[in-house]
């Protein structure tokens, strides 16, 4: 079916008329994304979409909101439509090139957060975000924590601008120092050793990656996704690198995905002589973030 899209004269019309594709091609929360992608379309907010719901709507905002309906239709992620997501309460850029930054991600940033003001009571730390992405993670250690040295590495240089557009419109992209290369090798090149080394790597099975969503197996990038047979190709390259950079005492925290977290645990324990290797759940109670203290006596 092909809604009348030339009945769509007031930004009402359009917006049962979008609801109502949407649910006709099956997509989750139709009434959400219809009224998300309208006002995106407009440039106004919820309220202003609700006082001005009877007035025509524009041509340009028209033609806009019926491609984002068929993209959206087509499996891309509503996120790379209207180009951003929200992360620990602050608006991120994301586009095709980059992960979009997942609530679980949340998780490790605060295991992050609460570890390091346990070690160094406050004072200031140097931390590494492996695999930046967005920056959601790197950006936000560096908000939350004004003081702190944070390098950001990715081996993307399309995810890498699009991280340091998100570093500007958070007001902590100068504090940031931006690498481009393979997982630790910016940092051994430099000499440079860090207190807290933090990842959210890709960790899905490759062959696991045909059975996802359209949304993620063919939008999102692979080089995000994509852990090599097992999934634990990055924690891997990680943890050998890992005694090289990592001062004493350290942090090292992973975000691991399902069933992984044993063999990630156990990764670090041999690979750190005598850390304390522990767990954070998420809501649900399934491990979702792996991390080590080296250097607690
Ligand atoms: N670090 C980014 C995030 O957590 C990207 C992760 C990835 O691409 N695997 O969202």
């Amino acid at each position: 079916m092909n809604p009348e899209w030339n009945q769509m004269e007031t930004v009402a019309q359009a917006y049962r008329l979008g609801t109502r594709y949407l649910e006709g091609r099956q997509v989750e929360s139709p009434r959400f994304i219809s009224e998300l992608l309208l006002r995106t379309a407009l440039g106004w907010d919820r309220t202003g979409l609700f006082t001005r719901f009877h007035e025509p709507l524009p041509f340009e905002a028209a033609q806009r909101f019926i491609t984002w309906l068929k993209q959206r239709a087509e499996g891309i992620p509503v996120q790379y439509l209207i180009g951003e997501q929200e992360f620990f309460g602050r608006s991120f850029r994301v586009e095709p090139s980059v992960l979009i930054p997942r609530p679980e991600t949340e998780i490790l940033v605060e295991t992050v957060l609460r570890e390091a003001d346990r070690i160094w009571k406050g004072k200031a730390v140097t931390a590494v975000d492996m695999g930046t992405g967005s920056g959601a993670i790197a950006v936000t250690l560096a908000t939350e924590r004004p003081d702190w040295e944070v390098v950001a590495v990715d081996r993307s240089p399309a995810a890498l601008k699009v991280a340091r557009q998100n570093g500007a419109k958070n007001g902590s992209g100068e504090r940031i120092r931006w690498m481009q290369g393979d997982w630790l090798e910016p940092l051994l090149k430099r000499d440079l050793r860090v207190d807290v080394v933090v990842s959210n790597p890709p960790y899905i099975p490759a062959g696991e990656i045909p059975h996802l969503d359209v949304e993620v197996r063919v939008h999102e990038p692979r080089m995000a996704l994509d852990g090599g047979p097992d999934g634990l190709d990055p924690y891997r390259t990680l943890v050998r690198g890992i005694p090289a950079v990592l001062k004493n005492p350290g942090l090292v925290v992973f975000e691991v995905g399902e069933d992984q977290s044993e063999t990630v645990g156990e990764m670090l324990e041999e690979s750190l002589a005598g850390a304390q290797v522990f767990f954070v759940s998420d809501l649900a109670g399934r491990p979702r973030v792996v991390a080590a203290r080296t250097g607690m006596g």
